[in-house]
């Protein structure tokens, strides 16, 4: 039996994606070849890059605006890293909305002076912190758009005059934002845009060169750029599927209409963990994530229950993370409203059972 799979990541893709990645793999374009057994320099190939690279932009809105998007290796915690060895000179903001947040800082602080502008540490990164003030004279300001481990989603970006450097991991292509707004955005593929083992990376061009300290050429992004993802062997198989995935993400209407399913599936469940006098929700209700959504028992002796009844209802992937406790259910764009109703329905069971 097909799984309900709530995994946080790697997580669920699109049934047709992966089919037709299991094609690919025994036959790719009729070539007699596998997609993984020929050269990243074939036009097979690069082909596969350049449609990636141009669907990334075009579900952002960032086509001919003077953006690139590259294909990296190394995960978001290389962009930890990577961000403040291209952009931070002197100083930089962040802001600290939990786990991922909090190790995006501690890289930095290997490049300069990081001013954290408030932090929800104090009650265990359950809310986004407002009303902080971000420094003028900062080379940039970053911050994480969705909260994974906590469930928490930034829905108001503040208006900086400094770049705006942001981790999108689990929420890139969920929902409708302003990107113009941002000069860099990275995100793991493996939460919501296809298999580990490759990371997205949107950068506007006019950005980099301003820093006086030599970078590795691995990690500096202008050699991407200049080689379009292809200055060392990419991960092809992982690119491969990411653009299968964003092919999938256009042929359901785009981000767009996307963002409305996610909107209606999010919206049922808070419904329920509302109504439910068994649940509590963990994070503040103005701050909740449309893509991770994190409660708790309201009483755990009911715990071994609660998880028999998923279980026997093909529920997967639904256990919290170690530092939040309680459940996690991951709700990308390709879990279908059914998973999510399926849930529902074993939490009011589980309700009237207890
Ligand atoms: C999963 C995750 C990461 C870490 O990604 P890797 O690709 O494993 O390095 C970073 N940030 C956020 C928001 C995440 O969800």
């Amino acid at each position: 039996m097909k799984k309900h799979n709530f995994s946080a990541g790697p997580s669920i893709l699109p049934r047709e994606v992966i089919e037709q990645a299991s094609r690919d793999l025994l036959d790719f374009n009729g070539l007699g070849l596998s997609v993984l057994e020929i050269s990243h320099r074939s036009k097979d190939f690069v082909a596969v890059m350049d449609k990636a690279c141009a669907l990334a932009l075009e579900h952002l809105g960032l086509t001919d605006k003077g953006y690139t998007a590259l294909f990296l290796q190394g995960g978001a915690n290389t962009q930890f890293l990577m961000a403040p060895y291209n952009l931070l000179e002197r100083s930089a903001a962040y802001l600290n909305t939990g786990t991922w947040a909090s190790k995006a800082i501690k890289e930095a602080q290997l490049f300069g002076q990081v001013h954290e502008v408030a932090s929800s540490k104090d009650r265990n990164f359950c809310y986004i912190p407002k009303n902080y003030t971000i420094p003028e004279a900062v080379d940039y300001f970053h911050c994480t758009s969705n909260n994974t481990i906590f469930g928490t989603q930034i829905h108001s970006f503040p208006d900086t005059t400094q770049p705006l450097v942001c981790d999108m991991s689990s929420d890139i292509f969920s929902r409708v934002l302003d990107f113009s707004k941002f000069d860099l955005i990275y995100a793991g593929a493996q939460k919501n845009m296809g298999p580990a083992g490759t990371t997205l990376v949107v950068i506007k061009n006019d950005i980099l060169g301003k820093v006086s300290r030599s970078i590795p050429s691995m990690l500096d992004y202008r050699t991407h750029i200049d080689k379009e993802s292809m200055f060392n062997t990419p991960p092809v198989f992982a690119v491969h599927v990411s653009m299968l995935t964003l092919e999938w993400l256009k042929a359901q209407g785009g981000v767009m209409a996307i963002e409305k399913q996610n909107k209606m599936k999010s919206e049922r469940l808070y419904q329920e963990i509302e109504r439910n006098s068994l649940f509590s929700g963990f994070a503040d209700i103005a701050d909740r994530s449309m893509m991770n959504v994190t409660f708790n028992l309201t009483d755990d002796q009911h715990k071994e229950k609660f998880n028999t009844l998923c279980q026997e209802a093909g529920i997967s992937g639904l256990n919290g993370h170690r530092s939040v406790g309680g459940y996690r259910a991951s709700i990308y764009n390709a879990l279908p409203l059914n998973s999510v109703d399926t849930l529902i329905e074993v939490m009011s069971e589980f309700e009237r059972k207890a």
